[in-house]
């Protein structure tokens, strides 16, 4: 994949917001705000400071939307979903430079609440790969227990399972002992 660096950190960003409510077993994996803060922190979000109530509940409302989009069969659908959001957020593409970085663009105005700058990086960031590849990457974990939402950044964009090494380890496993429980009933 040739994503830039900050599509591929948006759209990590988008996939795991996601998968922070299980959507097997309803699991809440942002119980608080404190953990939207760690949580924004360990991807990278600058400056992330401190996270409000209406942060909590705007991000744990962004899920489902942004399930929506990984979940799209129609990609039209999934680029009105996107630009809702962009709209929302009240996005506001700024040529910037800080802290001795070279001149970059910022989407989200500089006064917008935490949620909507968070909004704004995960919209930017799955615009560009509904441009580049339309529907292609988006994915459900094909796990039979686990739907986690994943970008397929493989090549050849065959990448069935959230994480190979857990989900695709379970699902071979599975796959293993059923066929031998079919070759003892025979
Ligand atoms: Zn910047
Ligand atoms: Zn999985």
């Amino acid at each position: 994949m040739n994503y830039d660096h900050y599509t591929d950190c948006s759209v990590t960003l988008a996939a795991d917001l996601v998968n922070t409510l299980d959507a097997v077993d309803g699991e809440e994996r942002l119980p608080d705000p404190q953990t939207v803060v760690t949580f924004l922190t360990e991807h990278d979000i600058s400056a992330v400071g401190k996270a409000t109530p209406d942060d909590l509940a705007a991000l744990r409302a962004l899920r489902p939307r942004l399930r929506a989009v990984f979940t799209a069969t129609d990609l039209s659908e999934a680029a009105r979903l996107v630009n809702t959001l962009i709209e929302e957020a009240g996005a506001l593409p700024q040529l910037t430079a800080h802290d001795g970085e070279p001149l970059h663009l910022h989407f989200a105005r500089p006064d917008a609440a935490l949620a909507e700058r968070v909004t704004t990086e995960v919209a930017m960031g799955l615009a560009s790969v509904l441009r580049d590849d339309g529907l292609d990457r988006f994915r459900v974990c094909a796990s039979g227990t686990c739907a986690d939402v994943f970008v397929d950044t493989s090549r050849n964009r065959s990448r069935r399972f959230c994480d190979p090494e857990t989900c695709g380890n379970r699902a071979h496993v599975a796959a293993h002992r059923a066929r031998r429980r079919a070759a003892v009933r025979r």
